[in-house]
């Protein structure tokens, strides 16, 4: 399979140049960047106040950022993924676009039509990850109580691979590079720091344009009218098309989290949580599975 985008040189060298110096940071360095960003945002957004932090916020963030260390250490399986699900992909003899499609459309488009195609599988799988089977995996990246920017950094693997593997298929699908996916990921990751930030910004006349904080906030709101909404990563306007917009005013004040049912701010637990949630349903559905019927026993002469 031949990866191709016509991204021009520009683009390419850009993305080649970011990817190149957060490879030459340490990890250190990679920690500290981001510390100092949690800190920028938290000063805009809420000046003093934003240094006084709670006990729990303490610990949300500690927690939080150990879900970061983790994600680094499993990102490697990505690699070993791609090859096994992009050949399954042609195996199944699935259609997919050449990758000279891309060759002849003006680049502008190809961007666009790129981000599109991106932010178009990540409102469908966020949907599906917000259904009984897949919720639990996602639950613990809602746990979050004291939501703040590290808040994006608390997803559990099992999400991941779901995510990962809908993007695999639907760029192998749209013949698109997986080097323009990296180089998404990476923009996008950036985006989520700032959407989970303690902000209460809300873009003004591009609110249906570009997720805002304000937004996503909603989408973390522990209420039950902001449950199942605001789906969207980019573009706010997929959830206005298919129904799930929800953003009427500060989300500021509201609670965020899931209440009682997750084990708050504890890494172990948080991990091994979904795990435990599947056993207890597939313990519920045996129990609720109707007994084979019993034969009829020869009544005693
Ligand atoms: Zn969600
Ligand atoms: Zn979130």
């Amino acid at each position: 399979m031949n990866f191709s985008l016509g991204l021009p040189y520009t683009t390419k060298k850009w993305v080649e140049v970011m990817l190149e110096f957060i490879q030459s940071l340490n990890e250190w360095q990679f920690h500290a960047a981001l510390i100092l960003a949690f800190i920028l945002l938290g000063v805009v957004s809420r000046g003093a106040v934003s240094a006084k932090w709670s006990k729990s916020k303490a610990i949300s963030g500690i927690v939080n950022f150990a879900f970061l260390k983790l994600t680094f250490l499993y990102s490697g399986l990505f690699f070993f993924a791609l090859p096994l699900l992009q050949g399954w992909y042609d195996g199944m003899g699935f259609p997919q676009l050449s990758s000279e499609f891309w060759d002849d459309i003006p680049w502008p488009v190809t961007a666009l039509a790129l981000l599109f195609m991106y932010d178009f599988t990540l409102y469908w799988v966020h949907r599906l990850l917000h259904t009984s089977v897949l919720w639990p995996s996602h639950a613990v990246h809602h746990s979050d109580t004291d939501m703040n920017f590290l808040t994006w950094s608390r997803g559990h693997p099992a999400e991941q691979i779901v995510i990962a593997s809908a993007l695999i298929l639907s760029s192998t699908w749209l013949g698109i590079s997986i080097e323009a996916i990296a180089g998404l990921a990476l923009i996008r990751a950036l985006h989520q720091y700032y959407v989970h930030a303690n902000l209460d910004w809300d873009h003004g006349p591009l609110h249906y344009l570009l997720v805002s904080p304000r937004f996503h906030r909603w989408h973390h709101v522990d209420h039950p009218d902001a449950y199942d909404k605001n789906f969207a990563s980019i573009f706010p306007f997929l959830d206005k098309i298919f129904g799930t917009y929800y953003n009427p005013h500060s989300a500021f004040d509201m609670p965020t989290g899931i209440g009682e049912h997750t084990p708050g701010h504890n890494l172990v637990a948080l991990t091994t949580w979904p795990f435990m949630e599947w056993a207890r349903m597939i313990g519920v559905k045996l129990k609720r599975a109707p007994k084979p019927p019993v034969a009829p026993q020869p009544s005693e002469g």
